[in-house]
């Protein structure tokens, strides 16, 4: 098939591209940047492959089969009041270009697949409750963003299958929320991170690339699907074990300040967790590779760099 992705140079995306093309997809890059796209997708690694700065986004979606929707700024950055405004805004300005794009594309040469990302933040935050895809959303600031993203991306036209996806921390070597924790183990010798009590609903990355390639293939996969492994951890447990697979002992709590100084209010995605439990996910049938954190960790820090 043939599948347009925005956030295609991310964390995530970088993946699925990686998977997309080596199962002979055809894949198009839509970029902010091409030259740094171009560099992430050497022509030599990926021949074929079509990489589309933003005024070619409407050729690459009309004549896609299915597109998937990964773009966004990082949310784990030191939040300042304009740092959150464009963490939202550019969730909604991407989605909603893809969505008029799509809308407006002619029937036969339109997308009928939409996968779109959205985040557990949708829940809110708590140390009891249990979410599944049925809870109601959270009254926080990363809730409304989430809320908003799913709204928009709802907006396209009623005969395109949408996948929303709620992505739980996505565990990988080169990025994500492993990235920033590994050196402050390194640092504090790995301890839990704040109270440690907080929920940390996690999934490995090859995981959730897995499952996007999932809704991307098969019909079942419609609406909320939470990305997250069955076994959420509460973040102590977490840093346990990532402090067992790192080798290090894990005696000494990073303290909330010194979270805070590198994040700032950004912190509060480690501090305030979730428990979300992949229920649709195991309803359609999708087999986790890595449903136990302490396998996914060991996986991960044994990985040599991908490219
Ligand atoms: P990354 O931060 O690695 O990549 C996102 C991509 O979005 C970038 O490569 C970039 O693509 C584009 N982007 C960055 N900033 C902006 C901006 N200001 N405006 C428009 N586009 C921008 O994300 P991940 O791969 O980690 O995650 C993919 C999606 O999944 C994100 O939306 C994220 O919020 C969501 N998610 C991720 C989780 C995780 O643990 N990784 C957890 C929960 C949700 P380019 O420069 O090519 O345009």
């Amino acid at each position: 098939m043939t599948v347009s992705i925005t956030g295609a140079t991310g964390f995530i995306g970088r993946r699925l591209v990686q998977r997309l093309h080596a199962d002979n997809h055809q894949v198009r890059v839509l970029t902010r940047s091409r030259s740094n796209a171009q560099l992430i997708f050497p022509v030599r690694d990926f021949p074929g492959i079509v990489i589309a700065g933003e005024p070619e986004w409407q050729e690459c979606i009309q004549g896609s089969n299915a597109v998937v929707n990964l773009a966004g700024m990082p949310i784990s950055t030191r939040w300042s009041p304009e740092i959150k405004k464009e963490i939202k805004n550019s969730r909604i300005r991407v989605t909603s270009k893809v969505v008029d794009l799509i809308n407006d594309s002619q029937v036969d040469v339109r997308p009928t697949v939409l996968v779109s990302a959205t985040a557990v933040g949708y829940y809110g935050s708590s140390e009891n409750q249990v979410f599944n895809e049925q809870s109601p959303s959270g009254n926080d600031y990363l809730a409304e963003v989430c809320r908003e993203w799913e709204a928009t991306a709802l907006r396209v036209n009623k005969d395109v299958r949408v996948a929303l996806i709620r992505i739980g921390v996505v565990l990988g070597k080169d990025g994500g929320a492993l990235a920033k924790m590994i050196p402050l183990f390194m640092m504090f010798a790995g301890g839990p991170l704040g109270s440690g009590r907080q929920w940390f609903s996690w999934i490995h990355l090859d995981d959730i690339v897995n499952l996007i390639y999932e809704a991307l293939l098969n019909p079942s996969y419609k609406g909320v699907i939470n990305g997250t492994a069955p076994n959420p951890v509460r973040l102590g447990e977490m840093c346990e074990q990532l402090g067992s697979a790192m080798g290090r002992p894990s005696w000494l709590p990073v303290p909330e300040l010194a979270l805070k100084a590198v994040l700032g209010e950004g912190a509060s995605v480690v501090l305030e967790g979730q428990k979300v439990l992949p229920t649709r996910a195991k309803e359609l049938g999708f087999q986790f590779r890595y449903p136990y954190v302490k396998d996914a960790l060991r996986a991960v820090l044994s990985q040599g760099s991908p490219s």
